[in-house]
């Protein structure tokens, strides 16, 4: 009896290392709702933390607690990808008043270019401190697919140069523009030494592949009150660390999952994943899976997001992975 409350402990302290980083771009009611949410619902989404007592970290300390496996219960990052303007008219105002930080992924030709859409170099310089801080999305927000490998250093060690000039960043990490990465570029970065995130929906945990740490997009539906209290509270599905190419060679690809401990016969039964229309799903044994979508992927950018409920069904783990057709044009 001991050792099964023993062994329920364990694997709850497990799982509650973890944390989910939130994706948003506008915080508008005038921009594209598709990369947007509006300044009131952001605000319900801080007040929801603050309620119910998440730890909104700085990505700074999501990392060193992540490398530490001292991920905290309840844990949130927020970060916001391209230093759009409406950060600094509509988002800073409400970070300084509910007290929490954000990160913030800036592509740095736009900035030096002046772009209107974009906050100023001096507005950058201005919010910077305790609730903003600046990190690294490459120079031009290029597909890095399309370049060499010499370009692609050049994007993020151009980007890294002007952050230090203009803002005094000094930590590397980066966000992938549009979260594309291959095995090559995943390899590149964490040879430059980078951290970096994609774009693929999930709970950063002990199991996720440094280079390519995933986040949840916060916009039109994914930003509303049920959908955002569904991420903040899920948990990374239980699985052993391996990374994964995420272009696809054989359409439509097969996504193999193993999990780090026997999973019984409900909790196989509660795993499903979803792709457009629909997914295989095949167990190899207790700890495998193979996963693959029922037809070819027709997108650029393609999801198999899976799920299954916790032993005790409160509460989802969560695994995404993006897959993509470089041969499609964006
Ligand atoms: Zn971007």
């Amino acid at each position: 009896m001991l050792k099964f409350v023993l062994l329920i402990l364990i694997s709850v302290s497990l799982n509650a290392k973890s944390c989910a980083v939130l994706l948003y771009h506008h915080f508008s009611d005038e921009m594209p709702k598709s990369t947007s949410i509006s300044p009131k619902l952001f605000e319900q989404h801080l007040q929801y933390l603050q309620v119910n007592e998440f730890k909104v970290l700085p990505l700074k300390t999501l990392l060193s607690k992540l490398k530490d496996n001292d991920l905290p219960d309840r844990c949130v990052v927020l970060t916001t990808d391209d230093a759009y303007q409406s950060i600094y008219t509509n988002a800073y105002p409400l970070l300084k008043k509910y007290q929490m930080p954000m990160a913030v992924f800036v592509a740095t030709q736009a900035i030096d270019k002046n772009y209107k859409a974009m906050m100023s170099w001096n507005q950058m310089r201005e919010i910077q401190g305790e609730y903003v801080k600046f990190y690294n999305h490459t120079a031009a927000h290029s597909h890095l697919l399309d370049l060499n490998k010499a370009q692609v250093k050049t994007q993020i060690e151009q980007a890294q140069n002007s952050l230090y000039q203009a803002l005094g960043t000094t930590d590397k990490v980066l966000a992938y523009p549009y979260g594309e990465s291959n095995l090559s570029i995943l390899k590149q970065v964490e040879e430059l030494d980078y951290i970096a995130f994609g774009q693929q929906s999930g709970v950063v945990s002990k199991a996720s592949d440094l280079q390519n740490l995933p986040r949840f997009p916060m916009a039109a539906n994914f930003a509303k009150m049920k959908s955002f209290q569904l991420k903040v509270n899920t948990l990374p599905m239980p699985l052993v660390k391996k990374r994964i190419n995420p272009i696809i060679d054989k359409n439509p690809p097969m996504l193999n999952l193993t999990f780090e401990i026997s999973q019984s016969k409900p909790q196989q039964d509660g795993f499903n994943c979803f792709a457009n229309g629909g997914v295989d799903i095949n167990w190899k044994d207790d700890k495998n899976v193979e996963i693959v979508a029922k037809k070819p992927l027709m997108h650029r950018r393609n999801k198999y997001n899976c799920t299954m409920p916790s032993q005790s069904k409160e509460k989802y783990y969560w695994h995404s992975v993006q897959w993509i057709n470089p041969s499609i044009a964006e």
